[in-house]
């Protein structure tokens, strides 16, 4: 476990206290958002295509549902870990609050690469885990949807699972469902598209043109890749990007469409000949106007901070700034879009897809993405003025709003029994 994983729930924390602290928040409501309401721990067997069985951990954390039902991604990944997954679920729930839609924050995990499985194994690791998880989701409870090192096709299986439990059909189990089963037009561009609208927002608001904006983009995987198409259709000169084999740097502007090539055919960006190679590090200090961190968390922190040089920072990935660096950027000028809001465009259209599937009745795609636009240049406004008016950052701006939010939501219930 490296030492910033463990710091991510602290982060999460310390930024909920900072909002507290600005609210000042009454200290028995502190205590009840400051933690999660759920965690269950999972231990399960997994059979090998070999016939030998594996031992894997998974988690599935609620850490609030006063607004709706519990909602949140699940994750893959070999290093994650509880504490991570309770930062997550944490950030959910000012998220979705952040973005005013009825729904509190969760988050799931397997500790699991899941390059290293076979697709069988996959199916069977993903049924297993949503079987011990089923005690606490449903479409009325909690609602899984995809994450790091999940897709579309793992939210089918766990749809299905569920399903059969209960012996029909249960859609609205999950969001990020393939279309086929009840998914959203627009739900895998989703996350990029709101990211999209915010920075686009962002810039204007710094009187700042998009066309021949340089970028550079940290993930190439489903936010990061498509948020390189869309700002690169929208003119602006995407100069660098990098996935977990490294990095691709070219100053005069990646052939974005090549990018996708090369990686379609190569599973990685490493070795693409028409740019120079860039390390992780550097790619987030490079001149440009906006710098989008879409992979994992913790990547700017007090080391960096002070060398990052990008004019707008659009959030993508859960948590990718430090509270510590998010002071020096902010010292800086640098206008940083925060998780809670740049990101909320797939928890968003997760909504729309919910909501599809319970009415039955689906829209077109041009219908989602002008109700994400709406919902996303409408919590960007509302944030943006909170902060000018407050002086404070949009993340402190969008935190107040959104634990208000929650918070109210708490006194407006009571506390049972
Ligand atoms: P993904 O697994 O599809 O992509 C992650 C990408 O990051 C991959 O290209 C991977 O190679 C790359 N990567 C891993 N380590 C890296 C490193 N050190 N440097 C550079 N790249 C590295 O995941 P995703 O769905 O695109 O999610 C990316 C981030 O956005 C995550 O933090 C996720 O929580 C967040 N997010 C995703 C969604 C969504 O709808 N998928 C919604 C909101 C937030």
């Amino acid at each position: 476990m490296s030492p910033d994983r463990v710091t991510l729930y602290s982060n999460a924390q310390r930024q909920f206290d900072l909002a507290a602290d600005a609210l000042d928040l009454d200290p028995r409501m502190r205590a009840i958002l400051r933690v999660p309401q759920r965690e269950l721990i999972v231990n399960f067997p997994v059979q090998k295509d070999d016939k030998s069985i594996e031992v894997f951990t998974g988690y599935r954390v609620q850490h609030n549902i006063t607004r709706g039902p519990a909602k949140g991604g699940i994750r893959f990944h070999p290093r994650v870990t509880l504490d991570d997954v309770r930062a997550l679920s944490m950030i959910m729930t000012w998220k979705c609050a952040t973005v005013n839609i009825p729904y509190g924050g969760a988050k799931g995990a397997v500790i699991v690469d899941p390059r290293a499985l076979s697709i069988h194994e996959l199916e069977r690791l993903t049924r297993r885990y949503t079987s011990e998880i089923s005690v606490l989701i449903g479409p009325d409870r909690d609602i899984p949807a995809p994450d790091v090192g999940t897709d579309a096709q793992v939210m089918a299986w766990v749809m299905d699972t569920i399903s059969m439990h209960r012996g029909h059909t249960v859609p609205a189990v999950v969001t990020g469902k393939p279309l086929e089963i009840g998914g959203s037009h627009g739900r895998d561009q989703a996350t990029a598209r709101g990211l999209l609208y915010v920075v686009r927002e962002a810039a204007e608001a710094l009187s700042l043109s998009l066309a021949g904006a340089r970028v550079a983009i940290q993930g190439f995987g489903k936010v990061g890749a498509t948020v390189a198409r869309l700002l690169d259709d929208m003119g602006a000169t995407v100069v660098a990007v990098s996935d977990s084999s490294g990095g691709i740097y070219n100053p005069r502007g990646l052939d974005v469409g090549a990018v996708f090539g090369y990686k379609a055919h190569h599973g990685r960006l490493a070795g693409y000949r028409e740019a120079e190679p860039i390390s992780h590090s550097d790619l987030l200090e490079l001149p440009v106007e906006v710098l989008v961190p879409a992979s994992l968390s913790t990547q700017i922190s007090g080391i960096n901070a002070a060398r990052i040089r990008a004019r707008i920072i659009g959030e993508a990935a859960n948590a990718p700034i430090t509270p510590e660096a998010d002071e020096v950027l902010f010292g800086n000028g640098v206008f940083v879009i925060p998780d809670i809001l740049a990101g909320a465009g797939g928890v968003t259209v997760s909504y729309f897809e919910w909501v599809q599937g319970l009415q039955e009745f689906f829209w077109t795609e041009r219908e989602v993405n002008a109700q994400l636009e709406r919902v996303m240049v409408g919590a960007f406004r509302s944030v943006l003025r909170a902060a000018q008016e407050r002086r404070v950052t949009m993340r402190t701006a969008a935190y107040l709003q959104a634990v208000e939010r929650v918070a109210q939501a708490t006194r407006i219930r009571g506390i049972y029994p």
